[in-house]
């Protein structure tokens, strides 16, 4: 028998197909089915309550409605919840939603762990167990919304403004499932999100930067984490294949539309990646492009032997970047005290 079809894997032109094709059904049908699923978030046949009981048992017995449950929450002293939610299949991902008095964030996960063994992340202790379908990036999305609507009392139906791709996994490392995401997040009959409000986090495919450049219209963040190849290389393996030279052409290419600027993290570790000469040496390669960089203090992981940039040693950080010219900020750090924040994302239960 053919495996159900993961409906809200597919975006409204493939749906329509379906409908029309393997239904018999009118393609109003299929904008019907699509609201549903992606403006509404349903998470049953059921609830589809304009469309006929005999189509609601036609689609339940040869597609499938992939959703994510709640596995777990936990809330920060900051505002910031971390929701543990489990896939079908019984695989544990997390999303971390941050709301600000501006914007209502989401930091979504992409695959469940990561292949790309960065030294001081969390998730890499995890490696890489599978990528996430595109339904399945999705409804963290839906969920949370949900959440947020009932949380906050709001009617809207999709109160989240943001989204980050900086959850679990290398998001460019499973690239079509992502770019489906992205244009179901982005369609004027689902979410409708701005493409100008969602950003993708890469530590730098540098081959996948020029396809995500040429196929999709949101923000790029690159994981950069080190002013020089050595202590790149020392902590995130990803270097060994693509150099922080490669990685930086790759920039240069990159097609900065409106609103399309790259951003830079730069994780700060105590002794590893924050002297004034890694300062120096990250303004000089990063001087001329149009660029920002977000200075993040580390989140420290037990047992991974990483320890944060004090305060002041950041601020010495910041400054020197500006003083050449480089836009740097040092980024509030959401959700440290329930492990939400980068490079937190493991699936361990913090105590409250
Ligand atoms: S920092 Fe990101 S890319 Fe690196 S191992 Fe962690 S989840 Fe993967």
């Amino acid at each position: 028998m053919a495996s159900p079809v993961d409906l809200a894997s597919l975006p409204l032109d493939e749906l329509t197909r379906f409908v029309t094709q393997a239904l018999q059904e009118k393609p109003f049908r299929a904008k019907q089915l699509f609201h549903w699923l992606h403006q509404r978030g349903a998470t049953s046949f059921e609830e589809m309550s304009d469309l006929s009981k005999a189509l609601r048992q036609k689609l339940a017995q040869v597609a499938e409605l992939v959703t994510v449950t709640k596995d777990l929450e936990q809330r920060s002293a900051d505002g910031t919840i971390k929701y543990r939610f489990r896939t079908a299949d019984g695989k544990l991902i997390e999303s971390v939603y941050m709301p600000s008095p501006d914007r209502k964030t989401l930091c979504v996960s992409t695959q469940v762990g990561c292949a790309m063994g960065c030294r001081f992340c969390a998730t890499a202790t995890l490696g890489l167990v599978r990528h996430l379908k595109p339904s399945e990036i999705v409804a963290q999305v839906h969920a949370v919304n949900r959440e947020v609507r009932r949380n906050e009392g709001l009617d809207t139906l999709r109160p989240l403004t943001n989204l980050v791709f900086m959850g679990m996994g290398e998001p460019l490392h499973n690239f079509e499932n992502v770019k489906t995401a992205l244009e179901l997040l982005e369609s004027e009959e689902g979410p409708n999100f701005s493409s100008r409000h969602i950003t993708v986090s890469t530590v730098g495919l540098v081959p996948m930067i020029e396809r995500f450049a040429a196929e999709t219209d949101v923000k790029l963040a690159i994981s950069l984490n080190a002013s020089n190849d050595e202590t790149r290389e020392r902590i995130m393996p990803v270097n060994k294949r693509w150099k922080i030279a490669e990685l930086l052409d790759a920039v240069r290419r990159f097609p900065v539309k409106q609103g399309r600027r790259v951003t830079f993290e730069y994780v700060l570790m105590e002794g590893v990646n924050d002297s004034d000469e890694n300062a120096r040496e990250l303004a000089a390669l990063l001087g001329g492009l149009p660029v920002k960089v977000n200075l993040i203090q580390y989140n420290e992981n037990p047992g991974l032997g990483f320890a944060s940039t004090r305060d002041n040693r950041a601020a010495a950080f910041q400054r020197i970047l500006e003083a050449q010219d480089v836009p740097a900020f040092i980024r509030a750090n959401r959700g440290r005290d329930i492990a939400a924040a980068c490079g937190q994302l493991a699936n361990v239960e913090v105590a409250p």
